[in-house]
């Protein structure tokens, strides 16, 4: 056993983080395009517990929260839902770096991982907990979405770790110092958390926003009604 482990494939494994109050479609399918395009063999789910940096009143619990992204994970061999950032007993947050020091600890040093995060997440990084550490622990997968122009992704970037530009590289992909930024055109969901919340209070529907067992459990739990 010890064998196989050693002379397994490098695996290529993607760290997906968000609240994910509620998992959507836009989710699901930048992780499938990042799939595809990356040939991932895994994507790590990662609802955080206590977010650093969403101090949103009324985050949803993290249990119901976990639960909505595991029934999605079921539709796709790939998708893992993971408790790496459930609540701590201390109340203290989860920060990425942690949580991807933590990942790369259980994998082999010829396995690459990649951080799949949104446009719109990505442009927030520089507020992050050790954002230049981060961006050297892992490839970034940065997935386009409405409203965000792919060209900021570089002003995100700590200046000396970005090459000159047009040194190496096209703009889909700026190599750092140990990592690559990846951009991913074409994806474009207009789906967010926060019109499902809306939409839901509203009484409005959300099929095909939220996969169908989503759907189902935040109509069963009633979550993100009126009052609540
Ligand atoms: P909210 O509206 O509450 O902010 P959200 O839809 O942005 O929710 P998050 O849980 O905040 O979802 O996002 C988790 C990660 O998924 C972030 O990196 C975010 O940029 C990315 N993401 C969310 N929606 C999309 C989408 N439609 N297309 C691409 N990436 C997305
Ligand atoms: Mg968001």
């Amino acid at each position: 056993r010890r064998m196989r482990t050693r002379t397994r494939h490098p695996v290529n494994i993607a760290i997906f983080g968000g609240t994910f109050d509620p998992i959507h479609s836009g989710h699901l399918r930048a992780a499938r395009a990042a799939a595809r395009r990356f040939r991932l063999d895994r994507i790590l789910f990662i609802p955080s517990g206590t977010p650093p940096h969403k101090l949103r009143d009324r985050l949803t619990p993290f249990p119901h929260r976990y639960a909505m992204v595991a029934l999605a994970c079921g539709a796709d061999h790939r998708f893992e839902p993971s408790l790496l950032e459930a609540p701590k007993r201390n109340g203290k947050p989860h920060y990425s770096i942690e949580t991807v020091r933590r990942v790369k600890q259980r994998l082999k040093t010829q396995d690459r991982v990649f951080f799949l995060i949104g446009a719109d997440a990505f442009l927030d990084l520089p507020h992050w907990k050790q954002y230049r550490q981060l961006l050297g622990l892992a490839n970034f997968i940065v997935v386009s979405r409405p409203g965000f122009r792919n060209g900021e992704i570089r002003k995100a970037l700590p200046p000396e770790q970005v090459p000159a530009r047009g040194a190496r590289g096209a703009s889909q992909a700026i190599r750092l110092r140990r990592t690559t930024v990846y951009v991913l055109t074409g994806v474009n969901s207009p789906v967010s958390s926060h019109a499902i919340r809306q939409a839901v209070r509203a009484g409005r529907s959300v099929t095909g926003l939220v996969p169908p067992l989503v759907e189902q459990y935040i109509s069963k739990e009633a979550l993100y009604r009126p009052g609540r």
